[in-house]
């Protein structure tokens, strides 16, 4: 398995139809991540199944050292979804969504680009699945939800862009 040149198909929803299938996919890509052999040293945090797949299904898979970093219960992240965070506006002390801040990232499948500034919320409400495997058996999975901030939450949008068929460069073919 490799990154392969980059597409715009939105991703297909991991069900319990194909989360098997999906699965086997997602321990090829740990096993690219792990070997961690990527174009100019750029150290890679997480790589979408849409990175590898021109017939992708919606997961990423961190890098363990990342994962343990954001303090994530799984490598494996299964139909994620988000929302921005609330903040209390200091004038209406109302709860408001809060905004983007413009940020630099890179992505995986332009390994010879530089970072690119890119607009992410701060803080995000995540949602997601992780499998449930017993003894190396898929058995379906768990949903999480957890307010993610940083790097964890920039990440995270990075990713869901992925699904979408979106990535930092370009926004379409004709480029
Ligand atoms: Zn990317």
């Amino acid at each position: 398995m490799e990154i392969i040149p980059i597409h715009y198909t939105q991703s297909a929803p991991v069900t319990e139809e194909n989360l098997k299938q999906a699965m086997k996919e997602a321990r090829a890509i740990a096993t690219l991540v792990d070997r961690n052999k990527f174009a100019r040293n750029r150290q890679c945090i997480s790589i979408h199944h849409s990175q590898v797949s021109e017939k992708p299904f919606n997961f990423f898979v961190l890098d363990k050292r990342w994962q343990k970093h954001f303090g994530l219960p799984s490598r494996f992240i299964i139909n994620p979804t988000f929302l921005p965070a609330n903040v209390k506006n200091p004038v209406t002390k109302n709860l408001e969504p809060v905004g983007t801040i413009r940020i630099e990232e890179a992505c995986m499948s332009f390994p010879n680009r530089s970072e690119k500034k890119v607009d992410r919320y701060p803080a995000i409400y995540a949602g997601w699945e992780v499998p449930r495997i017993i003894a190396g058996i898929v058995l379906g999975t768990k949903t999480y939800e957890r307010e993610l901030g940083g790097k964890a939450a920039q990440m995270f949008q990075h990713e869901c862009d992925h699904a979408a068929g979106k990535n930092i460069y370009y926004t379409s073919p004709k480029h």
